[in-house]
């Protein structure tokens, strides 16, 4: 076939070439954690080429499990090709796959400055400043990414929508800034379907397939989409240090995809319900989603094909009335994590960005909502009787709700 293909069409048969040869219709599981070696040379020249990077060659072994595994191979190249890359590399979680792109970029030699966009996911922010790689982090805003680098910077971290309170950052232009320095950039809340980085001129994007991806609440994993030659320096990492993803993982994240654009076509049509509902609710402050301030800058348009459906949403009621609603809803589970089936609510600022600095971790009034597959009137309901049950025990006198938040307010948590 010659015309690209659409997006649902790749995801629905994406990385299954090899099937019909093997003489199976659905994907096979390769459990096997060694494998037989033709002879002596031949394997070892098969160990070389992939401990260094590289895939197995035709008339060799895959000799070992953490160097390659078909299952894992196959959901790889479904990924590569819904985000338009050559390659992509999968990891045992998102944490791991952020790892080992920020190993493979700040040891070269000269090469250990890092400029990190803020605001990120909690755990990549903690990562980045806990100094553990031994890389150097200047963390700044997507405007400053061009005045932060320095000649020893080996990468850009950058997030689009951001977690949690959905910033949209120009992924091109931030690219421009950048120069020479590869971007990677974290693709989960918009998974492929609605935003494709590559494209854009990102070197990387990341995902934590734990969410979308997978979207089922069963799997973590973490996986990086790339051109060959950045896919070598992650898979030689990853055989070094051990981050894999294992093959039942790659299962159902490869059977996950099938899915992935009908569930988050459908997930964010109820977002988008919700949040109409939201905006015009006494007891939320203020509501975060993408383009609810018009897009005065069009990256939105520009740069995505959709808003996805993670909504953040500051509570009147301050902390006191976060904390009673995430305990009142009946529908929406009160867990971190997002993207699955399923709906869940969550307080960033004590779980999700508990490790980020108190100068850049989420306000204290300020709940996340990962939307799911439910009917959308269903879930209104449950917010509904939440805010009630919120309003008998949190509501603040009539004068104060009128008044913008205090400090206390919006200082957040340091519990
Ligand atoms: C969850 C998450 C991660 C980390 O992924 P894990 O699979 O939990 O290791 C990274 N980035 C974002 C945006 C996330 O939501």
């Amino acid at each position: 076939m010659t015309a690209p293909l659409h997006p649902d069409t790749v995801a629905v048969h994406g990385g299954r070439s090899d099937l019909e040869g093997l003489g199976v219709h659905a994907l096979p599981i390769d459990l096997s954690t060694t494998n037989p070696l033709p002879d002596i040379e031949r394997g070892g020249d098969s160990y070389e080429a992939m401990a260094t990077g590289g895939r197995p060659p035709a008339d060799g072994s895959m000799v070992y499990a953490r160097l390659w595994n078909p299952t894992v191979a196959r959901f790889e190249a479904a990924l590569a090709e819904m985000e338009h890359a050559e390659a992509s590399v999968a990891f045992g979680s998102g944490m791991a796959a952020m790892t080992a792109v920020i190993l493979a970029h700040t040891n070269a030699v000269g090469k250990r400055h890092v400029v990190a966009v803020r605001p990120l996911y909690g755990g990549t922010d903690h990562l980045l400043g806990s100094g553990l790689l031994g890389a150097e982090v200047t963390y700044c805003d997507p405007h400053e990414v061009g005045r932060s680098i320095r000649p020893d910077t080996g990468l850009v971290v950058l997030e689009t929508p951001a977690n949690p309170t959905l910033d949209i950052a120009d992924i091109a232009d931030a690219v421009r800034q950048a120069g020479e320095v590869p971007v990677v950039v974290d693709n989960t809340f918009a998974t492929p379907v609605l935003q494709n980085p590559i494209d854009l001129g990102a070197a990387m994007s990341l995902h934590s397939a734990t969410k979308y991806l997978g979207g089922h609440g069963d799997v973590i994993a973490g996986v990086v989409a790339c051109s060959e030659e950045t896919a070598e320096a992650l898979r030689r990492v990853r055989a070094v240090t051990g981050g894999l993803l294992h093959p039942l993982g790659a299962y159902l994240l490869h059977r996950g995809l099938t899915t992935l654009p009908v569930r988050m076509r459908q997930q964010q049509e109820n977002a988008r319900r919700i949040v109409q509902w939201l905006i015009d609710r006494p007891e939320v402050a203020e509501v975060f989603y993408p383009g609810l301030d018009g897009d005065p800058h069009g990256i939105l348009g520009r740069q995505m094909r959709g808003t996805g459906a993670m909504i953040a949403m500051r509570m009147r009621g301050g902390f006191a009335a976060a904390s009673t609603i995430t305990t009142a809803t009946a529908l929406f589970t009160h867990a971190v994590s997002l993207g699955g089936v399923d709906s869940l609510i969550q307080h960033p600022a004590a779980l999700t960005h508990r490790p980020v600095p108190p100068e850049a971790r989420p306000a204290a009034d300020v709940l996340r909502l990962s939307i799911g597959l439910e009917n959308a009137a269903d879930l209104i309901t449950d917010l509904a009787q939440a805010f009630a049950a919120a309003a008998t025990i949190a509501e603040p006198p009539l004068s104060e709700r009128a008044t913008p938040l205090s400090d206390a307010h919006t200082g957040a948590v340091r519990a």
